[in-house]
């Protein structure tokens, strides 16, 4: 039970109360072992052991992900911590390649509003957007939103 694996979400889930990226990601697939998976990479690119008892190249070579899995614990510099009471991130690999991270269940929609603003759909409430940023705090409700694609957005 002790075990586990790193994560390593490319691109990296965003922090949603500052806009960096949370890391730290852990979970428990087919071996866990200490190993670093990368997502978009087959095999694990580290093992985070001793030397002496590390797996043999060719062997962690040949390790590979589950089809589906569920990461957990991603924690941002700024002190945040991503809710694993509410929120897991759901990963796929559907050719034994790590492929998909989702926040799961979704993050509570956000809405552009025009004029920089962001509205969050369960209290209204209207914050800053930050370009480049798609998941926020709201800073009255509290939830984990996510600004929804526009066929318009930039
Ligand atoms: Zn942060
Ligand atoms: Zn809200």
């Amino acid at each position: 039970m002790g075990l586990y694996d790193y994560y390593e979400p490319d691109p990296p889930i965003e922090c949603p109360k500052c806009g960096g990226r949370l890391c730290g990601w852990q979970g428990r697939d087919v071996h866990p072992a200490l190993f670093v998976w990368r997502q978009g990479v087959a095999a694990p690119v580290e093992q985070r052991v001793d030397p002496e008892i590390r797996a043999l190249p060719e062997r962690m070579a040949a390790f590979r992900v589950s089809s589906e899995f569920w990461i957990y614990g991603g924690e941002c510099a700024c002190g945040y911590r991503f809710d694993d009471s509410r929120f897991g991130v759901r990963c796929t690999a559907p050719d034994g390649v790590w492929r998909t991270a989702e926040i799961d269940p979704p993050p509570t929609p956000a809405r552009d509003a025009g004029d920089g603003w962001i509205q969050c759909s369960e209290c209204s409430d209207v914050w800053h957007r930050v370009e480049g940023r798609r998941l926020y705090l709201c800073p009255s409700c509290g939830r984990l939103t996510r600004l929804q694609e526009t066929g318009n957005d930039a």
